[in-house]
């Protein structure tokens, strides 16, 4: 068998570029992560055909992973307003800041949510190299 000339990339980088996580290789997404016209998720990985929603309602469990996002997101927000700030009085500096990362982290927690859920809590979506490798000579190999 001949080498491999292509170098498949990492998990989490994957992860991170919102790829497949069964070719590592299709775009899960249409647009780029932070464009708020463009947040559409394919149904089907363009690259090996994958079905990313798994069953009906499948999305319903990245709400969880997203819920632990915004807390994580909104403990260390709150913390570096005091950090910079030295603020005890107002609550509304803090609800102003957490609503303001809120709305701001909303494309963010969307996206990682599904790709945690994904890569991380979906035993059936691992990686198989042979879907990787499945490319037309020439084809996706710098990307
Ligand atoms: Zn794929």
């Amino acid at each position: 068998m001949e080498e491999a000339k292509y170098i498949i990339p990492s998990e989490l980088k994957s992860a991170a570029n919102g790829k497949c996580p069964r070719c590592r290789k299709g775009d899960m997404f249409e647009g780029p992560l932070f464009s708020f016209s463009s947040k559409k998720m394919r149904n089907t990985c363009p690259h090996c055909g994958l079905k990313f929603e798994k069953e009906p309602g499948y999305f319903y469990v990245a709400m969880y992973v997203s819920y632990v996002f915004v807390v994580a997101e909104l403990v260390s927000v709150c913390i570096g307003t005091y950090i910079i700030t030295r603020n005890m009085e107002s609550p509304w500096l803090y609800l102003t800041v957490a609503v303001l990362a809120t709305i701001l982290l909303a494309p963010f927690n969307y996206r990682y949510s599904r790709i945690v859920l994904m890569y991380w809590l979906t035993p059936a979506f691992k990686y198989r190299p042979e879907r990787y490798a499945d490319v037309k000579e020439g084809e996706g190999v710098n990307r």
